[in-house]
């Protein structure tokens, strides 16, 4: 059999009639070059929001599994719709649900874990001299239910359906030409990176840059997929993630990253004894609660009590208030919840052996005037939460800091402004 190629396209990109049909042609010529291709689709442009939405006009707190069947159709309707104009093309292409496609995943509904890809189904319709559409996002619970695997998540579905066929790379298509040293949309003149290591992807994934979905890296990485990023609108090369030692180059810091989707809860008034910290962190990971920076400290005034604060996804807040709130006063005397917070990250191999980057960091947020509220780092990472309205302002202040722009620099396309979803 040919080599394969599994090819990812997002919602952008199949975001109508005519994206569809571009899709179609490009998976057409990649198979007319010779390859066998899995093409992964996300969901229409803006089509799981709107979905969201319309659960949310019908309930206060959708039942996950009921979200899950809601959520996973509208990559079925790309996956349809694109075999159906590859078939005008004059190739045969059958289009397979997360299930169908032998994703198999833990029971965690909306934010499942892949466990395990029983590609059978998958090989014989290559063999077959088919093209495979994979439904992206979605997998089958081992108790066999529907599940999604969190917003993004199509980026995971590929890279896992590259690993199980044993894939030469996986291409991800997206409204980006790449992974860049900033968000294009914030930072205009962000660079390009023609390469990115696994570790530093992995960050700035986790702080952020929603341009692949952390999991997938991480997937990546484990099971050696290459992974190529690139514009569904030009041909011209992206990004490809790599090992460390394999990237071209090697910059002090290789990207700011920002997220505009962060909560916080603040817990006055906690028992300061051993214990304490478990049974709240114990509480939200039962309640599957992503819980990103933790910060605790002993107020001198306060009685031999503790103040501990923590951020989360935004979505994650109403989980974990409630969460909190079922056990009662051995918590905390008080609860605090923020939900208007940001983060803005600075990423970069170099840093270990640089000092002094966090220094240079915290000067330019303050010669903006910007508070810092929170502060977490990594050995290649610095991350600060701030108030949600200055993420933007920081982000841009410190890619200029930083020197990021630069050779290789491209703006925004045409067809990014026009993105739907
Ligand atoms: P898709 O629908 O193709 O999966 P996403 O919206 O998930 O696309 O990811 C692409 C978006 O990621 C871009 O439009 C861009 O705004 C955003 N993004 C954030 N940070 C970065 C970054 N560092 N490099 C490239 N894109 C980024
Ligand atoms: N459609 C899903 C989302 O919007 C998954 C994806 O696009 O990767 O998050
Ligand atoms: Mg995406």
């Amino acid at each position: 059999m040919p080599e394969i190629v599994v090819m990812k396209f997002g919602g952008t990109s199949v975001a109508d009639a005519e994206r569809i049909k571009r899709a179609a042609k490009r998976i057409v010529e990649k198979r007319e070059a010779g390859y066998s291709v899995v093409a992964v689709l996300s969901a229409r442009g803006k089509t799981t929001d709107e979905l969201i939405e319309m659960a949310e006009e019908v309930s206060s707190s959708p039942d996950p599994r009921e979200m899950d069947m809601l959520l996973s159709t509208g990559e079925r309707i790309s996956c349809a719709l694109c075999a159906m104009a590859i078939n005008d093309l004059g190739h045969r292409a059958i289009s397979l649900t997360g299930s169908q496609a032998g994703i198999v995943t833990d029971t965690s509904h909306t934010k499942a874990r892949i466990l395990d890809v029983r590609a059978d189904r998958v090989r014989a319709a290559l063999e077959q001299d088919h093209i495979v559409l994979v439904a992206g996002f979605q997998g089958v619970s081992t108790t066999d239910d529907v599940t999604t695997l969190g917003r993004g998540g199509s980026d995971t579905t590929a890279v896992a359906v590259a690993a199980a066929v044993g894939a030469r790379e996986c291409e991800i298509y997206t409204d980006v030409a790449g992974v860049f040293s900033a968000d294009p949309r914030i930072v205009p003149d962000a660079r390009k990176l023609p390469t990115v290591s696994f570790e530093e992807m992995l960050e700035m994934a986790a702080s952020g840059a929603g341009v692949l979905q952390l999991r997938s890296v991480e997937y990546a990485r484990n099971e050696g997929v290459r992974i190529h990023c690139r514009s569904s609108f030009e041909d011209a090369p992206g990004t490809v993630v790599l090992s460390e030692g394999e990237t071209l180059e090697q910059p002090l810091i290789t990207a700011v990253t920002h997220s505009t989707a962060e909560a916080r809860v603040t817990l006055i008034g906690v028992p300061d004894e051993p214990g304490a910290a478990a049974r709240i962190f114990d509480a939200l990971a039962e309640a599957n609660v992503n819980v990103d920076m933790i910060a605790q400290n002993v107020p001198t005034s306060a009685g031999g009590k503790a103040e501990i604060s923590f951020t989360m996804p935004r979505e994650d807040l109403r989980v974990a208030t409630a969460a909190l709130e079922a056990m009662g006063e051995s918590v905390c005397e008080r609860m605090a919840t923020q939900s208007e917070m940001g983060k803005v990250s600075i990423v970069g191999a170099g840093m270990r052996s640089h000092p002094g980057v966090a220094a240079k960091v915290f000067s330019v947020l303050a010669s903006e005037g910007i508070n810092i509220e929170m502060i977490s780092t990594s050995p290649i990472k610095i991350s600060c939460v701030i108030a949600r309205d200055r993420v933007e302002r920081a982000v841009q202040a410190l890619h200029g800091a930083f020197e990021l722009s630069g050779p290789g620099t491209v703006g925004v396309e045409e067809p990014f402004k026009a993105r739907t979803g």
